[in-house]
């Protein structure tokens, strides 16, 4: 017979914030009880974390029989240590939120409101201000989000992030979409069903930085473009479509050069063409390149994850991510 499910989860991924660990838990801890009382449990995972994490995480485990941790055997990334949580929390409503407590544990008790005064199965945080991040990663961010709305046919929500309140039905949907790279907050939109945002003001880390450097978010960019879009690979027939219509006007432009007895002389112009088609093939095959081998990747079928330990409730639960 299977243990009844908590009223809600805490799923928290973690890469290196050992100092954030104590306060992170300590306010979860008073904000789900608040709200559920004991029905709850905290899932943090060690998304091989260096600075022991771990350590921290067992230490606290041992002193709370609502927290649970999971450690990764290795660095597998934000989406993934996440998805490790989500497959192995158990409760009615799951709560996603991030270690660094830029996202207030606090809001929790407004979320679950809106939730059943909504009847939503997913309540996603919209966020107003950030503070404390640098005019760069705002910047990139605020193009991000809107150019991958314009490119996806999926509605995903603008300057949100995993921040979410979910219902159970909504978790289980999420957790049948199978594939490797995974941009959560889209495959999220992905599902239906209805979805409320909630907006509310970013907080700045507690401590450490931010582990999003530029190559992780570029990666991260490119998972959601591929994940949610095929308009990259039609890039190729567009981009054609125009030159076709520049060669036809360069065509009549030597054609009476030629007739008229000057004809055209340039290494120039010639270098320049020659240059620009190259870049244009070259982004294309890059594009396709992209796509390829997220194909490849795909139809490896690795187990998204691999679990080393697990500390707390959840010891006996799978250790692979399929
Ligand atoms: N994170 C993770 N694995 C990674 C990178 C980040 O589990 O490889 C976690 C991190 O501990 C935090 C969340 O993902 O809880 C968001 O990361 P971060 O705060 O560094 O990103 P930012 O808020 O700057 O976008
Ligand atoms: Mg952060």
């Amino acid at each position: 017979m299977t243990a009844p499910r908590p009223a809600l989860s805490i799923v928290v991924p973690c890469y290196n914030e050992a100092p954030c660990l104590a306060e992170l838990h300590r306010r979860l801890s008073t904000a789900a009880t608040a709200v559920v009382g004991t029905s709850h449990e905290i899932v943090l995972i060690n998304d091989g974390s260096r600075d022991g994490s771990w350590a921290v995480m067992q230490r606290l485990c041992a002193a709370d029989p609502h927290l649970a941790a999971i450690d990764l055997s290795r660095n597998h990334g934000h989406q993934l240590a996440l998805t490790a949580g989500l497959d192995l929390c158990r409760g009615e409503r799951i709560l996603i939120i991030d270690a660094d407590l830029q996202d207030p544990p606090e809001l929790l008790s407004e979320m679950m409101a809106v939730m059943d005064g909504e009847a939503a199965d997913v309540v996603y945080a919209v966020r107003r201000k950030r503070a404390g991040e640098t005019l760069f990663k705002k910047a990139t961010a605020a193009v991000f989000y809107r150019a991958l709305s314009r490119l996806t046919d999926t509605d995903i929500p603008i300057d949100t992030g995993d921040f979410r309140l979910m219902s159970r039905r909504a978790l289980d949907a999420l957790l049948s979409l199978p594939e490797q790279a995974r941009f959560i907050r889209g495959m999220v939109a992905w599902i239906g069903f209805r979805q409320v945002p909630f907006p509310y003001d970013r907080a700045e880390r507690l401590a450490g930085e931010s582990h999003y450097p530029l190559s992780k978010m570029i990666r991260f960019a490119l998972d959601a473009v591929t994940g949610f879009s095929t308009a990259p690979l039609r890039l190729a027939s567009h981009v054609a479509l125009w030159l076709l219509a520049v060669s036809f006007l360069l065509l009549i432009y030597i054609a009476i050069g030629f007739f008229s007895g000057s004809a055209v002389q340039g290494w120039t112009s010639l270098m320049l063409i020659v240059v620009v088609l190259g870049a244009v093939q070259m982004f294309v095959l890059g594009m396709i390149g992209e796509y390829l081998g997220r194909l490849y990747i795909e139809a490896k079928r690795r187990p998204l994850y691999i679990v080393s330990d697990i500390a707390g409730p959840l010891s006996n639960q799978a250790r692979l991510g399929h």
